[in-house]
């Protein structure tokens, strides 16, 4: 069994407490074993980033762009492998865990050009003989706290912009998937990262996590996770006054109009649901239909959700993988009893036995169901979509935005109007016409409101905002 140990001031550090990390498609499969920290790992790599940090912020944009690059073209060039490992480890499939692989990979190359485009200001004075500069400087040590969904994709969203900008790095992975993680640390270790600036404490989010966001040395936590943990961490931050950034869940709706292209609504509203075994936090899970399409769209959506191959994520026919581990499966069985009780019909939704002991569910599709219920209000974060039938847009829009959460929404509709309407009046911080809720670019904002999100937004250049912090210079020139 291969040992895996943290990256601490340019070396890698064992602290014992090797936990086994398994395959979710075959449980007995032991990827390998991963030394976990605690509070006084994430001390260690504190001393080691506040070592770093000021040669790091005053280090040139071409460095910092070599650096991230490098780590970008490396993760193209190993993309079938490390998507292999991805789909190994969290149970994506081979095609979406090659296509997070090449997802991290533009991100860091994206983040290599932004570190060539830190702007300022210069203005004029209201006073005679004083130019003003306003100036980006880096946060200075930034804790970034990831979850399982996206092992590879999220941590490179958030490393990226974080040294980009001239940060130093404590990363602490979901415990579920350090793979990936170690994967990151090491192509930036190889490519020269100097000592000190990234650091990857692995472990329980009640001791690293939790050691992460309460030391007086991070200055800034960025957080990708559940409202509960979210809520946790915005209450310490704000007692600390410490820069913070939060992503949480969804409980995304996506309307189709009777007017829509029926191929293009089942089809964005298929791919939105389940793929990704619906562990996605922009995953359709409301389905909210107008009644005279409302049929016809049951019809063929049941017909080809049945139709998906769900299975071992390495196999490459495998349409829907297994879900992550046993507690997240017994939660979706959970909300699909619920389901029987609420909704008028279940469709799907069993536990499967497949030849690997592995975490397997049929896609789940509930009929005849309000918004009231509580599998239209929670998020279940499994392959589950609940389909409510409305009278119009205006309803339609009512019941969308009659939620805790505003990450993104959807219309399938042809019409232009219907489309603008939506796009202007959708509570959410991502609208998508005729597309899933779930796929996006990643040079562009990311990000929701309610709920859903908490601070600036991350990716795209908008990532500026939370890794830097603004200096207004006044010069008299005499
Ligand atoms: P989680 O909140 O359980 O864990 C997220 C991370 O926080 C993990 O690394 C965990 O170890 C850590 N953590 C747990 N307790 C902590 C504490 N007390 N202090 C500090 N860190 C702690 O979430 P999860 O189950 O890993 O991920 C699933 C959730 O993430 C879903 O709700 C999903 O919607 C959300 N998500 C949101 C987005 C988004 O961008 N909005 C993206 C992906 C996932």
């Amino acid at each position: 069994m291969t040992k895996y140990d943290n990256l601490i001031n340019g070396e890698w550090v064992s602290f014992g407490n090797y936990n086994d990390n398994v395959n979710p498609s075959d449980t007995n499969d032991v990827i390998g074993s991963y030394s976990y920290g605690d509070a006084d790992s994430v001390a260690h790599a504190v001393e080691a980033a506040q070592a770093a940090r000021d040669s790091w912020a005053n280090s040139t944009p071409q460095a910092r762009h070599d650096l991230l690059d490098a780590v970008g073209n490396a993760l193209a060039a190993r993309s079938s492998e490390f998507g292999a490992l991805l789909a190994r480890e969290e149970g994506k499939t081979l095609a979406e865990g090659v296509g997070e692989t090449m997802r991290a990979s533009q991100v860091f190359k994206f983040f290599a050009g932004e570190a060539l485009r830190v702007a300022g200001e210069l203005q004029t004075s209201v006073r005679p003989d004083i130019d003003v500069e306003i100036t980006r400087e880096p946060v200075g040590i930034v804790g970034l706290i990831t979850p399982w969904n996206f092992p590879i994709a999220i941590p490179a969203w958030k490393i990226a912009p974080a040294l980009a900008y001239g940060n130093c790095v404590i990363l602490k992975p979901a415990d579920l998937t350090p793979a990936c993680a170690h994967v990151i640390a090491t192509l930036l270790h190889e490519n020269g990262c100097p000592a000190g600036v990234f650091n990857l404490v692995m472990g329980r989010g009640s001791t690293v996590g939790e050691a992460i966001v309460t030391h007086p040395d991070i200055d800034a936590i960025s957080f990708t996770g559940s409202v509960g943990t979210g809520h946790h961490i915005a209450e310490v931050c704000g007692k600390m006054q410490k820069k913070v950034q939060l992503e949480m869940g969804g409980k995304n709706p996506m309307v189709v109009l009777d007017d829509a292209d029926l191929s293009v609504a089942v089809s964005a509203c298929l791919n939105g649901t389940f793929f990704s075994t619906g562990q996605r936090c922009t995953a359709s899970s409301r389905l909210i239909v107008q009644e005279g399409i409302h049929d016809a769209f049951v019809a063929e959506l049941s017909k080809q959700m049945q139709a998906l191959k769900v299975g071992d994520a390495r196999d490459p026919d495998t349409q829907i993988g297994p879900v992550v581990d046993e507690k997240q499966l017994k939660s979706n069985l959970e909300y699909i009893e619920l389901a029987r009780k609420e909704a008028g019909e279940v469709i799907g939704g069993e536990r499967l036995e497949l030849d690997a002991p592995g975490f397997y569910q049929a896609p789940a599709l509930f009929l005849g169901t309000d918004n009231s219920m509580r599998i239209n209000r929670e998020e279940i974060f499994g392959p589950c979509g609940s389909v409510l039938k409305v009278a119009d847009l205006e309803e339609a829009i009512s019941v969308a935005n009659d939620t805790d959460f505003g990450l993104s929404a959807g219309i399938c509709t042809t019409s232009l109007k219907s489309a603008r309407t939506f796009k202007r009046r959708a509570e959410a911080g991502m609208v998508m016409v005729n597309l899933p809720t779930a796929g996006v670019d990643y040079h562009v904002p990311f990000g929701g409101r309610k709920g859903s999100s908490f601070g600036p937004r991350e990716q795209g250049r908008y990532a500026v905002e939370f890794y830097t912090t603004v200096k207004t210079s006044y010069v008299f020139a005499g």
